[in-house]
């Protein structure tokens, strides 16, 4: 593709080049999936022993059980995603929020509340001491990490108000609290745009395709930059070269097949792997919610039924063992809960998705994005998660200590990491419970963090123990 000077939604010129994304190859999908017939059972377990060995599955492996209808075969396949996610993870799982600072939109994505024709959304983009304001309460509530959201509108000071945003996270702090971890959700950025974003510090550059499918991606995407398939689909190698390796994909699923967006993921992942040496660090499984003022969110095209949101999970699990799986509160708490059992290793929690809304209270339906499944709070989260035997994590060290791409995959690959994110785990969640948790959660969790204690080795206690006790005594930020 030849560059192309574009006007962005600020009229500013920015030179937009980049190549067709020639590594999402539907042909290869489509003969892949064009055999559509259940695996036998004894292809189908040959399968889930070679999983267990957590080298991941091929894209034809993919594929095939992504056909298996029998209760019996699936309900192993769900029990090999537990074993691969208990070996991986352990039973830690992380918690963040979102926070969204504009529902400014120059893109018009037929699925979303913010897009730019929806004149009866109430649009707002928060300044620099409503971001702070918003910050505080979720600190409060005992977060950690926070994945910073915007429409695709900026402001007249133009990127710097994300930069700024950004920075104001970082600088709030209240009490023993503050925000460790800044993740984005943003417009595809340049290459040299990536690089402030990683001199701002943040952790993960998050971003989905939406669909990989062409002619529907054409179909959805009706005006603004964000109609260029190829800029968007080429968003982690321009990432990536800027030096920010934790990337997140996605698929806002509805809109397409959802076997072939998973095969598309799985293309889009052996891209990374073979350019950068290392794959996403998470994947998000975001289905179509309805959103104010969108048809086909009421009625996706292709709405994936639970059935199948669950048997997708438990094959990408396998597919990406050390991949983390993020899980939003677009979904209801019964299918929050049944996945975590199937991989998920990530999930907000108290969210809202209307700028201000944290401090407005119930959000507001008129400026949010979309309807949410879990409308509940942290706190019951955090217990309902502890009832199931989830130790919550508030976890932020490896990116602090320079444990991202490469390195983090080493560390996780050899399941070295319950050597540094359970201790981890198990004192962040002690910060949450001496600072935040109200007194049921605070004696259900000083219960779970001894079972959990029980079940350590040796060197996992010597580490654990002496960092659980600095936090008691009131020291923060413990971490290895
Ligand atoms: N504007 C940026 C973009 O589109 O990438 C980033 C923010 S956008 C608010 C974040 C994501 O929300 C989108 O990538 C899309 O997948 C998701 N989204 C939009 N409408 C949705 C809906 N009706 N239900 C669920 N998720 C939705
Ligand atoms: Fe704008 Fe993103 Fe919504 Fe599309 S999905 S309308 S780009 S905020």
């Amino acid at each position: 593709t030849p560059p192309q000077h574009t006007k962005n939604s600020r009229q500013e010129n920015i030179l937009i080049t980049h190549e067709r994304a020639n590594f999402i190859c539907e042909q290869e999908i489509e003969g892949i999936l064009a055999h559509r017939q259940s695996p036998a059972p004894a292809q189908v377990r040959e399968l889930l022993v070679k999983a267990r060995e957590m080298h991941g599955l091929s894209m034809d492996e993919v594929a095939r059980l992504s056909f298996v209808e029998s209760p019996e075969l699936l309900q192993e396949i769900f029990s090999t995603a537990k074993q691969i996610k208990e070996e991986i993870y352990g039973t830690r799982l992380v918690l963040f929020a979102p926070l969204y600072i504009s529902n400014r939109c120059a893109n018009e994505c037929t699925y979303c509340a913010f897009r730019a024709t929806n004149t009866a959304l109430k649009r707002r983009t928060l300044t620099q001491a409503e971001i702070a304001e918003e910050t505080r309460i979720l600190i409060r509530q005992g977060h950690k990490r926070v994945l910073v959201v915007a429409g695709e509108a900026l402001p007249p000071q133009g990127f710097q108000y994300i930069l700024d945003s950004i920075a104001t996270v970082y600088d709030t702090r209240i009490g023993n609290g503050e925000i460790r971890r800044v993740n984005v959700n943003l417009a595809p950025q340049t290459t040299e745009r990536f690089r402030q974003l990683k001199q701002a510090n943040i952790g993960t550059f998050q971003l989905f395709q939406e669909t990989y499918h062409r002619p529907t991606y054409a179909e959805v995407h009706l005006k603004g930059l964000k109609r260029d398939y190829d800029w968007r689909a080429t968003v982690f190698d321009r990432a990536m070269e800027a030096g920010i390796d934790d990337v997140g994909m996605g698929v806002l699923f509805g809109l397409y097949d959802w076997r072939f967006e998973i095969l598309a993921m799985m293309q889009h992942f052996r891209h990374l792997e073979e350019k950068f040496g290392v794959g996403p660090h998470t994947i998000s499984f975001p289905r179509i919610e309805p959103a104010f003022g969108s048809d086909i969110a009421s009625k996706p095209p292709h709405a994936v039924s639970d059935a199948d949101f669950m048997k997708m999970i438990a094959i990408m699990r396998l597919a990406v063992p050390y991949t983390g799986m993020i899980m939003s509160t677009r979904e209801t708490a019964e299918v929050r809960r049944t996945t975590l059992a199937l991989g998920v290793s990530q999930i907000s929690a108290g969210s809202r998705t209307d700028p201000g809304g944290y401090k407005d209270g119930e959000g507001d339906p008129n400026s949010s994005q979309f309807q949410l499944g879990d409308h509940r709070t942290v706190e019951e989260v955090v217990s309902d998660v502890v009832s199931l035997g989830y130790l919550p994590s508030f976890c932020t060290a490896c990116y602090r200590m320079g444990r991202t791409g490469q390195d983090f995959m080493d560390l996780a690959k050899p399941g070295e990491i319950k050597y540094h994110c359970h201790p981890n785990a198990l004192s962040t969640f002690q910060e949450y419970l001496s600072d935040y948790a109200g007194p049921q959660a605070k004696s259900a969790g000083e219960k779970l963090i001894s079972i959990e204690l029980q079940h350590m080795d040796g060197q996992q206690i010597a580490c654990a123990l002496p960092m659980l006790n600095k936090v008691r005594r009131g020291e923060r930020d413990v971490f290895v």
